[in-house]
């Protein structure tokens, strides 16, 4: 069966472009007479607010998307600790004390996620009594998975490359599993079949193919739909001043016409579609 998931993080309320990805991931799963999911990805504490959990189920209801929940991520912090120790135990993780301001000033190149980390603590050891991230080391990680290859429904079938990330941080020292790592399990936990998401995210998708090999995940289809861009060319954020989904329902618009403007494209004035890969927000 078809499972798709809408996967939002309560950090801010859901905008038109939500609303687009919500639909593609809904749609794409009752083409095939499958499930739609909602996981509510709430594992950064300090920044997460369940009024805004709430506002995001009640604005796919508004847009007539029928859904079932799964466990948010705060939920499942257990499961994230027993994969990143399963990484430990294989060697290919190491504890990194380096501010943001320490990796941006050392690094020599940039990738899709930033600096490109220099291995300055995979070098100098672990260093007692300082908090530390936990990276992965990429080399001996694709070292030991070997050449891998993954499928997106729209671009076709694409060789893995996570070196382009560099050693990622899968632990944080502010919240507990990074995203890629949380992403890959939850996905693999709720039986998705296909990864629905934006093209901002196409890049990640490297990454979580070497986690699934390396976690022995099952591999899922990805389907990379387009992002909505502003007047401005760049994709609609919840940071800059993308009209809200709640705000447009608590002021009486029809979200079921809303949704089907969307689907046929017909998107308010100015905003447009990008198929670009890994736009940055
Ligand atoms: N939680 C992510 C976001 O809000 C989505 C991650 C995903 O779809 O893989 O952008």
């Amino acid at each position: 069966m078809t499972v798709t998931r809408f996967a939002p993080s309560p950090n801010g309320p859901l905008h038109l472009g939500h609303a687009f990805s919500a639909i593609v991931a809904h749609d794409r799963a009752s083409a095939d007479g499958g499930e739609f999911l909602l996981r509510i990805e709430d594992i950064d504490g300090a920044r997460s607010r369940a009024e805004l959990a709430d506002d995001f189920r009640a604005d796919l209801a508004w847009l007539g998307l029928t859904y079932r929940e799964v466990t948010p991520q705060s939920q499942r912090i257990p499961t994230y600790h027993a994969a990143a120790d399963t990484l430990r135990d294989m060697g290919l993780l190491y504890p990194c004390t380096c501010t943001r301001a320490e990796v941006a000033a050392a690094a020599v190149a940039s990738g899709p996620d930033g600096p490109i980390y220099p291995g300055t603590c995979l070098r100098r050891g672990p260093q007692p009594g300082v908090d530390a991230a936990w990276r992965l080391d990429m080399k001996n990680a694709i070292r030991l998975a070997g050449a891998l290859e993954w499928t997106d429904e729209r671009r076709g079938v694409q060789t893995a490359q996570p070196e382009l990330f560099g050693d990622v941080v899968l632990w944080r020292k502010d919240a507990p599993a990074s995203y890629h790592l949380a992403a890959t399990l939850d996905d693999a936990a709720d039986g998705v079949t296909h990864v629905t998401r934006g093209m901002d995210l196409f890049l990640s998708t490297h990454i979580h193919r070497l986690l699934q090999h390396l976690l022995g995940l099952p591999v899922p289809v990805w389907h990379h739909h387009p992002v909505l861009t502003g007047p401005d060319g760049r994709k609609l954020a919840k940071r800059r001043d993308a009209p809200a989904l709640a705000e447009r329902r608590r002021a009486g618009e029809d979200g079921q016409a809303l949704a089907a403007d969307l689907r046929a494209a017909l998107f308010a004035t100015g905003i447009s579609l990008s198929d670009t890969i890994n736009q940055q927000s």
